[in-house]
């Protein structure tokens, strides 16, 4: 199992950056050619999600959608850091991403791409990427 720390640098307060080709090097670079590709961010302001990386407007209603659910301001949010919003957006995206090895690759469909979610940047960041190499069993 290999622990690959990849960073990041958001460029603004709400942004789906896609980490897809970050992600792809570090397979590339474990050697690994069938296993699991486990990506964890390790913030709680920010998620992961696997999404559409071909019309750049999903990205946008993404955000758009989250918006309408979670108001960045509300009367009775507590939390005195003043983020609640991105707390919650966060949670809802969760804080990993698993896809599938074979052949050296990394098995994602034709239009999917793996996202990095600020909700409170920008900001420095840091993903985790861990390959776990599956051996096939004789007999
Ligand atoms: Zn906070």
């Amino acid at each position: 199992m290999q622990l690959n720390p990849v960073d990041l640098q958001t460029g603004a307060p709400v942004e789906l950056q896609d980490i897809t080709e970050k992600v792809r090097q570090s397979v590339a670079a474990s050697g690994v050619t069938e296993g699991l590709c486990y990506v964890f961010s390790p913030h709680t302001t920010a998620g992961l999600t696997i999404n559409e990386n071909a019309d750049p407007d999903v990205k946008r209603d993404i955000v758009y959608a989250l918006d309408r659910m979670v108001p960045k301001r509300d009367p009775n949010y507590r939390h005195a850091e003043g983020n609640s919003a991105a707390h919650v957006k966060a949670s809802m995206m969760g804080f990993h991403a698993i896809v599938p090895i074979s052949g050296g690759r990394l098995i994602l469909g034709t239009w999917q791409g793996i996202y990095f979610c600020e909700f409170d940047g920008p900001r420095r960041r840091q993903v985790i990427v861990t390959v776990v190499p599956v051996t096939g069993q004789e007999g």
